[in-house]
């Protein structure tokens, strides 16, 4: 595991990573615990922070705070706090400010590899929860909830000025293929469908038939050309039926972001324009941008 261990001393770091490297944790040592947390906010792939509550310029309890709210934020970490004065006060304002455990200064061996793996257990648990809370279980690509929010994190990336384009996806005529093949078949068909659109960037299912793609530093043309790559691959896709290989077609939307928008305007354009695609004759794609931000400037 990854794991982050604070303290003032650079004894005790070394002791406390003597124990950790040889089982074959990655330990990252910090002195100042504003760097730590710095370093904790930008590296996901942290698992576990250890830190002693004696450190500067944030104080442990403060960095527990401040590393509690970083865990709530669908990210799986475990707390723990090491102080040499072990009393009750200072285990329960620990535990208070958002620690999972507590250690002794320096931990002994057996004890610290005992709480971690612990630690190992409950944050396997937590990804495997906020996997599943995440994924649309028939398709394995995001659910609709997850993918508003990286589309709002990819968003927020954006700003006013970047790039970020958006790709509605209906499957057509679904129910017939779910009427004239069996539901089994449409099932197979999502799948299909979803595994496709992911290879081209953040894919999630909306619901039913209805998927989205969210391209990051991607402009309209470039977009647009996903759509149409998407297009034509869906068309080349067999799905296996009972009466032998079952074709299908989708149409597409697509919008871009423009200064101002909102991951709502943004979706809502790219699904104009694919019911406009739906009503010019299906298996096609459609931009809206370009009219609306027309309409928008004018
Ligand atoms: P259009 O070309 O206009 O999109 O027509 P359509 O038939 O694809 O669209 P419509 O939205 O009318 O039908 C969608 C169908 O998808 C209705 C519903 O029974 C079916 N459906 C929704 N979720 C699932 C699912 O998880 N599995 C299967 N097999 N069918 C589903
Ligand atoms: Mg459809
Ligand atoms: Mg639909």
């Amino acid at each position: 595991m990854h794991i982050v261990i604070v303290d003032s001393s650079r004894v005790v770091l070394k002791i406390v990573s003597g124990l950790l490297e040889p089982r074959g944790h990655v330990v990252h040592s910090f002195t100042d615990s504003a760097e730590a947390l710095a370093f904790l906010s930008n590296q996901p792939e942290v698992r576990v922070l250890i830190t002693s509550l004696q450190v500067r310029p944030l104080s442990g309890l403060e960095l527990c705070w401040s590393a509690r709210l970083l865990a709530e934020e669908r990210r799986p970490l475990y707390v723990i706090t090491m102080s040499s004065a072990r009393n009750e006060r200072n285990l329960a304002e620990a535990l208070d400010s958002g620690a999972d455990d507590f250690i002794d200064k320096p931990p002994g061996a057996e004890e610290l590899h005992a709480r971690l793996r612990a630690a190992e257990r409950l944050t396997t648990l937590q990804e495997n929860l906020i996997r599943l809370a995440e994924t649309d279980p028939l398709s394995g690509i995001l659910n609709r909830r997850a993918f508003f929010a990286q589309a709002n994190t990819g968003a927020d990336r954006a700003g006013n000025h970047g790039r970020l384009s958006m790709v509605l996806a209906d499957i057509d005529h679904f129910k017939r293929i779910n009427d004239e093949h069996g539901h089994d078949v449409g099932d197979l068909a999502i799948q299909a469908v979803a595994k496709l659109i992911a290879t081209e960037g953040k894919a999630g299912r909306l619901g039913g038939e209805e998927f989205a793609l969210l391209l990051p530093e991607t402009g309209l043309e470039a977009a647009e050309a996903v759509a149409r790559r998407l297009c034509l691959r869906v068309r080349d896709l067999r799905i296996r039926g009972a009466r032998g290989p079952v074709t299908l077609t989708c149409s597409f939307g697509v919008s871009t972001w423009v200064e101002g928008d909102s991951v709502e305007a943004l979706m809502k354009r790219a699904d104009i324009a694919l019911y406009e695609a739906k009503t010019g004759g299906r298996d096609r794609v459609v931009s809206a941008a370009t009219d609306l931000i027309l309409a928008r400037t004018a």
